[in-house]
């Protein structure tokens, strides 16, 4: 599979608009982006599939030049993963739709699925087919088989995705957002890839700027979660360790990175693309 990081930010982008911090000037001298998360992946059968349908969706696939999806899945329903499923509108010829998966159990914070959930924002759009996915159960799509597994970003469900691609048994794990409290039957799902995306928002020393701290601190007292919703640098690269990929890439990277940490080995930037 082909795998192309569409976006690698977080829910503001770098650089951020309006923004003249020294890490945003930074993006704009190297000329290098985070757009809001999505990640294209090619199968080795010729379709594609879109991780979330981010709000950059347009400029996105202008600047990769990567097929049109054949289907998309959404990880949750947070604007930065969701709102650019609108695109479908001109995705789609007239009377046909694309399937768009995602995850079927209730969602406590919100009374319903995450599936259910798209199909009531998107509810005007007749081009989306909208399919119940039940976690940890393997699903077919675009030519992938993909896994959905919980993780924890509260209040709202979300769903890291194991996708391996049958033709050539290359694997990519993604966590989604998350917390490090990735629960442990995920974490065996998203073992063991070759290729893992690890939501890292900012680096560890940031937490005392969050009204809530950190959490999920290691041996040395080092918060591996920001907040309560994503991991530190620090706990997505103790994540990394665990689940043994052969190679990680850092994502869902906030501007509130230090400049000179900002575009460092292994924090990705939009437009990297991936053999597996
Ligand atoms: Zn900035
Ligand atoms: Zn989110
Ligand atoms: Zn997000």
């Amino acid at each position: 599979m082909e795998v192309t990081l569409l976006g690698t930010g977080d829910t503001t982008g770098t650089p951020t608009v309006g923004c003249d911090c020294d890490t945003c000037e930074r993006a704009r001298e190297l000329g290098v982006e985070r757009s809001r998360f999505s990640v294209h992946v090619r199968s080795e059968g010729g379709e594609s599939l879109l991780v979330d349908a981010s709000p950059d969706f347009r400029s996105q696939f202008l600047t990769q030049g990567v097929d049109l999806p054949d289907a998309v899945v959404i990880t949750h329903v947070h604007f930065d993963h969701l709102d650019g499923l609108g695109n479908a509108y001109r995705l789609v010829p007239y009377g046909e739709s694309i399937p768009v998966y995602a995850a079927g159990e209730v969602d406590p914070a919100t009374g319903e699925s995450v599936a259910d959930t798209v199909r009531s924002r998107f509810d005007y759009l007749d081009r989306i087919d909208v399919r119940d996915v039940a976690p940890f159960e393997p699903t077919s799509m675009a030519g992938l088989e993909v896994t959905l597994v919980p993780v924890e970003h509260p209040p709202l469900a979300s769903y890291g995705l194991a996708i391996a691609d049958p033709e050539t048994g290359g694997r990519l794990a993604i966590t989604g957002d998350t917390s490090y409290a990735v629960p442990e039957a995920s974490r065996e799902a998203l073992s063991g890839a070759d290729l893992l995306l690890a939501d890292a928002i900012v680096p560890a020393a940031l937490c005392d700027r969050h009204p809530r701290g950190g959490a999920h601190h290691d041996e040395d007292g080092v918060p591996r979660t920001f907040g309560t919703k994503h991991m530190t640098r620090e706990g997505a690269l103790d994540l990394a360790d665990e689940l043994g990929a052969d190679r990680t890439r850092l994502v869902h990277a906030a501007h509130f990175y230090p400049a000179e940490e900002a575009f460092a080995e292994p924090l990705a930037v939009d437009g990297e693309t991936y053999s597996l």
